[in-house]
């Protein structure tokens, strides 16, 4: 069994591959423009910052680079390698096969497969598992990723429980879970935003039963997760993409309760907070923020898939300034009357769904669009969009 961490040396051999596939001419043409770009009464301000990240480039160019070095071999990805559609698309043209499918099956893997792991990693079942059946691995595990593993680990062996800020089905944070509890005793407990943070620090505080507790969380902690040893010493910890503002806003919460727990002087031996945040999602975050301070907008479109966690936490901080699309693609542009998209709203509990907008370009009047794009979403993708906003307002 053979694991690949550093690609397979065929960078500059898949490079045209990937350019024709994920390159855009036009949004090179917009950067190269100051991140603007005019067309009748249209503006298009583009943030500084969007798009695809460092980690789903190189896990892109890794599975380009697998299917390169071994054409005549079955190659498998555990899952999406990111959260997007268009992408993922291209890999199974390429014949690269997803686990995930109902006709595949790990138990069914011969040591002559090849298996690519995604850039949010795998649990460490899943990796023993592959490990077994002795087939090589081409590891794409983003390095901020890993950064959170090291955290967490740390954590379970000095005795801190990790909270993990993040959605418990995602599979960066099932990975990161299952590393936490990789450590003999190890635990995890995993929180969505304030709401459940809020719990936690009740508990934290005596002023709610461990039971309640751990009905409200019985599908997303370790196994065994006992509040009244595992909630004495915490690490917080996050999945990579979650919105910064409130990834500090619940680390504060539970530093508060535990100061009040337990008294200041006692902190350091209770509470402990590391910033996984990745600095790429949080250069999206910034981004968009600085574009909508500058001026007013109509309105703001963010690009992604729809499952893309990153990605709907964009289309959250617009929600907050201005109407805001969470478009996939450019065909959720039917036309200047009609658009698809998800909903997104700017509280915490954010409810995604499915819509249909009519009527949603002004027809009359100057048009300034805010366009930004998740850490999954390559530059073509992004240049489509931009095309048919051009189209929409000029038929
Ligand atoms: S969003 Fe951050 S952690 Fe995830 S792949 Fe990109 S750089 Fe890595």
């Amino acid at each position: 069994m053979a694991i690949f961490r550093k690609g397979l040396n065929l960078k500059s051999e898949v490079a045209d591959d990937l350019t024709r596939d994920y390159h855009s001419q036009l949004v090179d043409r917009v950067k190269a423009e100051g991140h603007s770009l005019k067309s009748g009464r249209l503006t298009i301000h583009l943030a500084k910052e969007f798009g695809f990240c460092y980690g789903v480039d190189r896990a892109v160019d890794y599975a380009y680079q697998t299917r390169k070095r071994f054409p005549d071999k079955r190659v498998f990805l555990t899952g999406e390698i990111i959260h997007n559609p268009h992408v993922n698309m291209r890999l199974r043209e390429s014949g690269i096969r997803f686990l995930t499918d109902p006709e595949e099956s790990i138990k069914e893997l011969k040591d002559e497969d090849i298996v690519i792991l995604p850039a949010f990693g795998v649990p460490v079942g899943e990796l023993e598992e592959l490990c077994n059946r002795g087939c090589t691995l081409i590891d794409t595990t983003c390095g901020s990723v890993l950064n959170v593993w090291k955290n967490v680990q740390r954590y379970a062996r000095d005795g801190f429980s990790a909270i993990i800020h993040g959605k418990a089905h995602h599979e960066e944070t099932r990975a990161t879970a299952s590393q936490a509890i990789n450590i003999k005793n190890g635990h995890y407990l995993i929180i969505l935003d304030r709401e459940e943070a809020e719990l936690v620090c009740k508990y934290i505080r005596g002023t709610f039963s461990g039971t309640r507790l751990m009905e409200h969380f019985k599908h997303s902690c370790s196994k065994g997760f006992n509040p009244e040893r595992d909630l004495i010493r915490v690490g917080l910890a996050n999945q990579t993409t979650m919105l910064m503002s409130e990834s500090l806003a619940l680390g504060e919460m539970i530093r508060d309760a535990m100061i009040d727990r337990h008294g200041i002087e006692s902190l350091s031996k209770h509470y402990r907070a590391f910033e996984t945040i990745c600095s790429a999602t949080q250069d999206r975050q910034d981004a968009i923020q600085v574009l909508l301070k500058k001026q007013s907008f109509s309105f703001a479109v963010v690009i992604g898939g729809y499952n893309s966690s990153n990605t709907k936490n964009l289309a959250r901080i617009c929600a907050e300034h201005v109407t805001t699309y969470h478009i996939a693609d450019s065909l959720c542009l039917v036309s200047e009357s009609e658009l698809h998209c998800r909903a997104t709203e700017a509280a915490s509990k954010v409810v995604h769904s499915d819509m249909l907008i009519n009527n949603w370009l002004p027809t009359t009047g100057p048009i300034a669009i805010a366009l930004t794009a998740g850490a999954s979403t390559p530059d073509n993708i992004v240049g489509e969009v931009i095309e048919k906003l051009i189209a929409c307002v000029n038929t």
